[in-house]
């Protein structure tokens, strides 16, 4: 018996991997570090892993870099020789939440809080394992990912959903009417659950750079967008889904999906 198919009958083609799929396969990495043998030998570790590794070893040739390419994340030496690495996280930061990773033999705390609070997403001390950064950078890579949303769109943290493209938040089906400020507060936290984000980057993500200082904004809405979110609720569940870190930020869900 010949099978009657001429075309068409074979498997079905494979439906597109999502740009988050994508990342996952061949993530874009730009490499900022002015040690040429560290970026060398970062550079080819990272290449034989699968990922596409552009390189520049200062601050000016790292901006142009991401102006043309748009890296899906950042690896980022602080010290180089014409500005401090934190101008690229500045500078990244009032276009897009794209992930930054430090790499730095810088022990000082004050500078690790100041470079996330810039809006860095995690720190790697020098020396490290190849091992290590691989693991940090898929860590980054799958918060800056965010929730999976269904196929519709939607997505989801406990009773919560957010239907991006209709912009319309629910809480167990109950519709919860939020201002636009405060939708896109919700949406900065859930694309990130349980990841602790400094008042900063919730100002700045939410209400611009020249905002960046003002907690007392991020105060009120997080109060007013906590109050709606529970009004709606009748699970129990949104009850402290929202919680603070006292003078540091906020965070939604348990931190243990950030890893
Ligand atoms: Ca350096």
């Amino acid at each position: 018996m010949v099978w009657p198919c001429r075309s068409g009958c074979g498997p079905r083609p494979r439906r597109p991997k999502s740009t988050d799929e994508r990342r996952f396969v061949s993530a874009r990495i730009l490499l900022v570090e002015d040690d040429a043998a560290t970026r060398t030998a970062v550079a080819r570790n990272l290449e034989a892993h699968g990922f596409r590794v552009t390189t520049s070893d200062d601050v000016a040739g790292a901006l142009r870099a991401w102006d043309a390419e748009r890296p899906d994340l950042i690896l980022l030496d602080l010290g180089l020789p014409d500005l401090d690495g934190s101008a690229v996280v500045r500078h990244v930061r009032r276009d897009a939440t794209t992930p930054i990773l430090i790499l730095s033999a810088r022990a000082d705390e004050r500078v690790k809080v100041a470079t996330l609070e810039a809006g860095a997403d995690d720190y790697v001390t020098k020396p490290f394992g190849m091992d290590e950064l691989r693991a940090r950078i898929g860590a980054v890579l799958r918060r800056a990912a965010g929730p999976a949303a269904d196929p519709t769109g939607i997505v989801k943290l406990g009773p919560i959903a957010m239907d991006i493209g209709a912009r319309r938040v629910t809480v167990d089906g109950t519709p919860v009417e939020l201002t636009p400020r405060e939708y896109e507060l919700l949406k900065v936290m859930i694309a990130q659950p349980g990841r602790l984000l400094t008042k900063g980057r919730l100002l700045r993500a939410v209400w611009g750079t020249a905002y960046a200082d003002e907690a007392h904004y991020l105060h009120v809405y997080v109060s007013r967008l906590r109050r709606k979110l529970a009004a709606a609720d009748a699970t129990g569940a949104v009850e402290g889904l929202i919680t603070a870190e006292p003078g540091i930020g906020y965070r939604i869900g348990d931190p243990a999906t950030s890893h």
